[in-house]
C-alpha cells in the first residue's frame, strides 16, 4: 500500500472550532488514513493511500470538504525555505505595530469605528426618528462578512458555526424592534473576533521567535575566501567561520579561535560557555566574543537546531485528552443551548399564552451566548503556549497528550547509566587471570568495543587508545544490549560483558565477584576462557539527590531506578541518590525494563514516566505513558523514541517539565471553569430576564478576551528551580568532577 504523508497550509483558517469540523468533514473522505487540523499553527497534517486513486483527485475531495466548513479558503503546501522566510519578516516588530500596517486588520478597524460612531448617534434623541435606517447602515456595514459567510454556509448545508448564530440573533432582533441590541451584538462580535486574532498571532509569534535559531546561510571558506551559502548546500567536513554575536548554522568542531557561547536557546541554561580549538559546537547558540572557524560534522537535517525545529513544529498535532474533550463538548454545546433557545422562545409563548416577544427576547441571549468560541480556544491556547516555554527551557515536549502525562504523573522511573549518572566510566583496575596478562585484557576489550557507542565502551576504548592504536577489526560484531558484546577475530572470539554474558556463552573461570564491591565490572573473555576483568566506576550526577527531593514536591509519589548492572553496584548508587532499596531493579535486559515498568505502572492509574538515555532503553522510552530522553545530540533513535527530549543531560529539566505541565494544566481548567461558569450564569440570567443581549455579548466577548490573556500567563513562566541546582553537592562532588557539568 502507498502511503503519503503532507503536511498544508490551511490560508484563512477563521475559527477555533471550525478546525475540528474539518478533520471530522476529511476524515469522511475515502483512502484518508490520518489527519489534524491545527488552528493554532494553521497546519494540516494529513496521510493518504494513493494505491485506488490519484493524489490529485484526493486532494481535490479534501480542499472541497474543507470549503464546506469554510468557503474562502485554500491549501498551500508547505515550502521549508518560504516558511523560514515568512518567520524572518514577521518577527521584527511588535504585534500591535504590524497589525496597524496590516491592511486587513486597518479596514477592519475603520469599518468597526464607523458603525460604533453610527450605533451612538442613533441613541442621539434628535435622530430618533432615523434609528432604524442609521441602525441598518451599522448593521449591514459591521456583518456584512459575516452575513456573508452565512450565506455560503447555509448553501452547504453547514449550519451552527459562529457566524450563523451571529446571524440569527441579530436579525431576530431587527424583528422584534431591538435594532441597538442587533447592532452592538454584531459589533462586539466582531471586535473580539478581531482582539482574539491578534492574541492568537502573538503566541503563534512568540513560538515561532523561540524557533527562530538557526541563521539560513553560513559563512563557507573555500580556497581562501568566504561566501555566504544556504545551510542546505554544506556538508560535513566543510569548512565555516562564526563571527561574534552570530549564530552557529551548524554542528561542528572549532578548528580555530577562543569564544564564549551562550547555549540558552538549546538548553534554557543562561550561563554561556567558553569554548576553544577542538571543542565542540551545536548549531542554534549563540557566538558571543569571538571569532571562531568550524568544521562541519552534521549536514542540515542532522543539526541540532534543525532536530529541535522539527520536533516542536509537529507537536501541534498531537492533542491533549482535554482539548479532545473540549471540541467534543463544544459539537454538543452549541445545538443544545440553541434548542433551549428555541423552547424559551416557544414554551411560554404557546403553552402559557405569554407575549412572544419578550420571550423571544430572553432567547436570543441564549443564541448569542451559544458560540463556542472562548471554549475551544481555552485549552489549545494554554497548551500551545506550553510548549513553547518548555522549548524555551530545554525541554521539548512532543505534543499537549504529553503535558497532560506528564501533569497526571505519579511515578518516575529512571534508568541508571547515563541518566542519574554521568556515564563517564572511569577505570578503577584492570585485573587479569594467571593466564593472560593485563595488557591483553584492556587490548582486546578495545578491539571487541570499537563498534559500540555504550559509555563502558567509549572509556575502555579511551583508555587503550591513550597508548596504542586499534589494528585489528572484527570479522563480525554483535552486541547484547544490557549484556555486552561478542566479536569474532582471526585469532578468535572475544567476549566483553557482565556475568550474565558470561554464563550465556558458558565461559569458564569467571571469579566469583566481592559482594561488596560498588563498582561496574566488565569481564574479558578469549574463546571459552576468561582472560580477566576491568572494574569501572560512574559517578551519580551532582544534583541527582536534588532531583529526586524535587519530584517529590512536584508530586511524585514513587521514585524507581532500572539497570543492566550489578545489584550492589545498583544500590550503591541508588542509596547516593535517594532512591529506596525496594525500588531499584537491577540485572534487567532491555525487554526486562519495559516488564518491570510495566508491573510499576499497574501498580497506580496514574501515567509513569520513564527517564532514559536510549542507550538498551529504547523500547521503554516507545512504550511508557511518556518517555523522556536525556540529550539532543544523543541518537535519533531515542530522540525518535521519546515523547518529551531534555536537550542537554540536565535531569533537573524533569521536575521543571512537570512543574510547566502542572501550570498549564491550572490555566486550561481556569478558562474552562470561567468560559462555562460565566455562559452559565447568563443563561439562568437571561431565563429571567435578568440579562440583556448588551450582557450577554459583552460577556462572550469578554469571556473569551480574558481566556486568552490568561493563557499568555503561560509564555512569563519562569523555571522554578534551574538557578538553584548547581550548587547542590550530593557528596560526590570533588574538585575535579564539580568543575563543570555542562560541556557541550
Ligand atoms: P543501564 O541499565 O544502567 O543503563 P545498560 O543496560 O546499558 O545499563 O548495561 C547494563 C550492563 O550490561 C552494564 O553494566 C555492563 O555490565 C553490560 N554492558 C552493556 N553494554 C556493554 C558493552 N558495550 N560492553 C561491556 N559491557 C556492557
Ligand atoms: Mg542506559
Amino acid at each position: 500500500m502507498k502511503n503519503v504523508k503532507k503536511e498544508y497550509y490551511i490560508n484563512g483558517l477563521g475559527c477555533a472550532s471550525c478546525s475540528a469540523k474539518m478533520e471530522r468533514e476529511i476524515r469522511k473522505i475515502e483512502d484518508v488514513r490520518f489527519v489534524s487540523v491545527d488552528y493554532m499553527t494553521k497546519k494540516m497534517l494529513i496521510e493518504y493511500d494513493i494505491e485506488n486513486r490519484s493524489e490529485q483527485s484526493i486532494l481535490k475531495n479534501v480542499e472541497s470538504s474543507i470549503k464546506k466548513i469554510e468557503a474562502d479558503i485554500y491549501l498551500k503546501q508547505i515550502d521549508e525555505k518560504k516558511d523560514k522566510k515568512s518567520k524572518k519578516q514577521d518577527l521584527n516588530k511588535n504585534i500591535f505595530k504590524r497589525s496597524m500596517e496590516d491592511p486587513n486588520i486597518l479596514k477592519e478597524i475603520t469599518i468597526i469605528g464607523i458603525s460604533l460612531i453610527l450605533l451612538i448617534v442613533s441613541f442621539i434623541h434628535y435622530f430618533k426618528q432615523y434609528e432604524f435606517i442609521i441602525c441598518l447602515i451599522a448593521y449591514i456595514l459591521v456583518g456584512f462578512r459575516v452575513l456573508k459567510k452565512t450565506g455560503s454556509n447555509i448553501r452547504n448545508k453547514n449550519y451552527f458555526d459562529e457566524n450563523f448564530l451571529m446571524t440569527l440573533a441579530t436579525l431576530v432582533a431587527f424583528a422584534i424592534g431591538q435594532y441597538h441590541e442587533g447592532v452592538a451584538v454584531m459589533l462586539f462580535y466582531r471586535v473580539g473576533e478581531l482582539l482574539q486574532q491578534m492574541a492568537v498571532d502573538k503566541s503563534r509569534e512568540s513560538l515561532k521567535s523561540l524557533l527562530d535559531i538557526q541563521p539560513e546561510e553560513a559563512r563557507l571558506v573555500t580556497q581562501n575566501i568566504t561566501i555566504k551559502t544556504p545551510i542546505e548546500s554544506i556538508r560535513p567536513k566543510d569548512i565555516i567561520q562564526v563571527f561574534p554575536g552570530e549564530r552557529i548554522p551548524l554542528d561542528g568542531i572549532i578548528t580555530y579561535g577562543e569564544s564564549r557561547v551562550d547555549l540558552s536557546s538549546i538548553t534554557g541554561e543562561s550561563m554561556p560557555v567558553d569554548v576553544k580549538a577542538g571543542d565542540e559546537v551545536l548549531s542554534g547558540c549563540v557566538n558571543q566574543t569571538g571569532f571562531l572557524t568550524l568544521e562541519v560534522t552534521k549536514t542540515n537535517k542532522e543539526s541540532t537546531a534543525s532536530k529541535i525545529l522539527q520536533l516542536v513544529e509537529n507537536a501541534a498535532h498531537k492533542k491533549s485528552k482535554t482539548e479532545k474533550f473540549i471540541t467534543k463538548f463544544a459539537r454538543y454545546y452549541t445545538p443544545a443551548v440553541l434548542l433551549a433557545a428555541a423552547l424559551i422562545a416557544i414554551i411560554p409563548t404557546l403553552v402559557f399564552l405569554q407575549p412572544a416577544e419578550k420571550w423571544i427576547y430572553r432567547s436570543l441571549v441564549f443564541i448569542v451566548i451559544s458560540c463556542p468560541c472562548a471554549l475551544v480556544l481555552s485549552v489549545p491556547l494554554c497548551y500551545f503556549g506550553a510548549i513553547g516555554t518548555a522549548s524555551k527551557n530545554g525541554i521539548i515536549i512532543k505534543g499537549s497528550q504529553y503535558i497532560e502525562a506528564l501533569e497526571n504523573a505519579k511515578t518516575v522511573i529512571f534508568d541508571k547509566t547515563g541518566t542519574l549518572t554521568k556515564g563517564e566510566f572511569e577505570i578503577i583496575s584492570i585485573e587479569s587471570h594467571e593466564s593472560s596478562n593485563k595488557e591483553n585484557v584492556i587490548k582486546y576489550a578495545a578491539y571487541a568495543e570499537e563498534k559500540s557507542n555504550h559509555p563502558i565502551a567509549e572509556s575502555i576504548k579511551k583508555e587503550f587508545k591513550k597508548k596504542n592504536k586499534v589494528e585489528i577489526f572484527a570479522e563480525s560484531y554483535n552486541e547484547f544490549p544490557g549484556g555486552g558484546v561478542v566479536a569474532k577475530f582471526d585469532f578468535g572470539e572475544i567476549s566483553v560483558g557482565n556475568s550474565r554474558l558470561m554464563k550465556t556463552k558458558g565461559i569458564k573461570n569467571i571469579p566469583d565477584i566481592d559482594k561488596n564491591e560498588n563498582n561496574t565490572a566488565v569481564y574479558v573473555a578469549l574463546e571459552q576462557n576468561y582472560i580477566g576483568r576491568i572494574v569501572l566506576s560512574d559517578k551519580p550526577k551532582l544534583n541527582a539527590k536534588y532531583v529526586i527531593k524535587e519530584l517529590e514536591k512536584a508530586g511524585i509519589e514513587n521514585v524507581y531506578m532500572l539497570t543492566g548492572d550489578r545489584q550492589t553496584e545498583a544500590e550503591y548508587i541508588g542509596k547516593s541518590v535517594g532512591v529506596k532499596k525496594e525500588n531499584i531493579y537491577s540485572n534487567l535486559r532491555p525487554e526486562q525494563k519495559l516488564d518491570i515498568y510495566g508491573s510499576i505502572k499497574e501498580k497506580s492509574n496514574k501515567s509513569a514516566i520513564f527517564v532514559g538515555d536510549g542507550m538498551n532503553d529504547a523500547p521503554v522510552l516507545v512504550r511508557s505513558d511518556v518517555g523522556i530522553s536525556m540529550g539532543i545530540a544523543g541518537s535519533d533513535a531515542a530522540i525518535e523514541a521519546s515523547d518529551v527530549v531534555i536537550t542537554n543531560d540536565e535531569i533537573m529539566k524533569i521536575p521543571e517539565s512537570i512543574y510547566i505541565s502542572k501550570y498549564s494544566k491550572k490555566l486550561a481548567y481556569q478558562n474552562i471553569a470561567i468560559s462555562l461558569g460565566v455562559k452559565f450564569i447568563i443563561m439562568i440570567l437571561g431565563i429571567f430576564g435578568h440579562a440583556t443581549m448588551w450582557e450577554a455579548v459583552f460577556a462572550d466577548v469578554g469571556v473569551t478576551i480574558i481566556a486568552v490573556l490568561n493563557a499568555q500567563r503561560i509564555l512569563m513562566y519562569k523555571p522554578k528551580s534551574s538557578s538553584k541546582n548547581k550548587i547542590i553537592n550530593t557528596g560526590f562532588c570533588n574538585k575535579e568532577n564539580c568543575a563543570s557539568e555542562h560541556p557541550i
